[in-house]
């Protein structure tokens, strides 16, 4: 063993290297550990939108942890082009959510209120408003137009992070963590050529946590949420102007005309296949929201595996029982959004800070 490192960041999703790259800034000694290559897994597979309003259903600290990140935005976009010279593609042209039930248009009218009354933006749409926004879409009970949310292209945020943890941190791909061990003095980071000793370690490894979460005296509750995803061009020279969203899916248009339609949700699946089902489920969304894109071209489909732990919220923070060890997991359907404000929380616990209580709400 040699270098005893300052933090040591299992997995290196956005949320492990932005938290590496965060840490490394504060002058510390920083080893990223990920076993295959940087941003492989749900963080470049994601749709990449930033809904602070359109995901959340109670006002509380989570959609203030979701508002507060999406503000922070602009300016990491900002720091990550000068850093990497990656431009993450940053659009902030909100997401339109369309009732398709006169009973969810209702829902969406309580939506818009409690958000208003908590900094929220949404405003609800009558029928009418909407086909004059996007005349493509078919026959709806009105929505609501959330114009502060926004999106970027996940796969871009994965690789400039990654980049942005390179230049300022010792990252090391293809390095697979097997095991922890933690004692009051130190931990030690177990893999296949080598034992790596930290002060401290952040356990960021998205949906593959529970594998040490005995280690770190945690209950393994995280699930895996698959979800599948394919990309379509819409024929002629149509472009979708903002992201649309319906009950089940989504529709995110990005900079190169293409658009994003996800997203199935299948609980407890590791597997990383498209199916029939899968692909036909969003295939009969695009028919059912935009029933002219019958020509449009299939371009292509994937599929990522979403962090879930059963609060259906992150835990962020050290562990209650011994501060050297972090976690930043179970970011489920909104890690893109809350990387900004989760490398924040993690840099403000190892410099001993005080936290504001809404982030308190979220550890350990
Ligand atoms: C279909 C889909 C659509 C989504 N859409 C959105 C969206 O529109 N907006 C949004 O905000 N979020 C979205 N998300 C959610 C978002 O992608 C995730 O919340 C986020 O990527 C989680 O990031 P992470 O870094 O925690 O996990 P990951 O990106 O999964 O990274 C974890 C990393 O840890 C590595 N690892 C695992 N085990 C080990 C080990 N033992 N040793 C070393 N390394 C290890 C893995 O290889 C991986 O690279 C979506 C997700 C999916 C699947």
């Amino acid at each position: 063993m040699k270098t005893i490192y300052d933090v040591i960041v299992i997995g290196g999703g956005v949320i492990g290297s932005t938290i590496a790259w965060h840490l490394a800034k504060t002058k510390r000694k920083v080893l990223l550990l990920e076993r295959g290559r940087l941003g492989q897994e749900a963080s470049s597979a994601a749709a990449g939108m930033l809904g602070a309003e359109l995901e959340m259903n109670e006002p509380g600290p989570f959609f203030q942890l979701c508002l507060e990140s999406r503000s922070m935005y602009p300016t990491f976009a900002q720091e990550l082009l000068e850093v990497t010279g990656i431009d993450i593609e940053l659009t902030q042209n909100g997401i339109l959510r369309l009732a398709q039930t006169e009973a969810t248009a209702s829902s969406l009218q309580k939506t818009v209120a409690w958000q208003k009354a908590h900094g929220g933006s949404a405003t609800f749409l009558p029928a009418e408003y909407i086909k004059e926004l996007e005349p493509t879409i078919g026959n709806t009970y009105g929505g609501i137009w959330i114009a502060n949310d926004g999106n970027v292209n996940a796969a871009l945020v994965a690789r400039a992070v990654g980049k942005a943890a390179s230049l300022t941190a010792d990252v090391l791909e293809g390095t697979e963590v097997y095991d922890i061990t933690l004692t009051n003095d130190d931990v030690t980071v177990h893999t296949a050529l080598q034992h790596y000793r930290a002060k401290q370690i952040v356990l960021a490894n998205g949906a593959f946590a529970n594998r040490f979460l005995s280690a770190l005296h945690m209950q393994p509750t995280l699930t895996s949420v698959k979800g599948q995803l394919l990309r379509i061009l819409p024929h002629g020279s149509y472009q979708l102007t903002r992201t649309i969203s319906s009950a089940h899916h989504y529709f995110v248009p990005k900079r190169d005309g293409s658009i994003i339609v996800g997203a199935t949700e299948e609980y407890n699946s590791f597997s990383h296949t498209n199916t029939v089902s899968g692909l036909a489920q969003l295939l009969g969304a695009v028919q059912d929201v935009f029933p002219d894109f019958g020509e449009a071209t299939f371009l292509s489909s994937w599929t990522g595996l979403r962090p879930l732990l059963p609060t259906r919220k992150p835990l962020i923070g050290a562990i209650a029982t011994n501060p050297r060890a972090l976690v930043a997991i179970g970011h489920f359907r909104n890690g893109i959004l809350l990387s900004p404000v989760t490398a924040t929380i993690i840099t403000s616990f190892i410099e001993q800070q005080e936290q504001p209580t809404h982030h308190l709400a979220f550890q350990p």
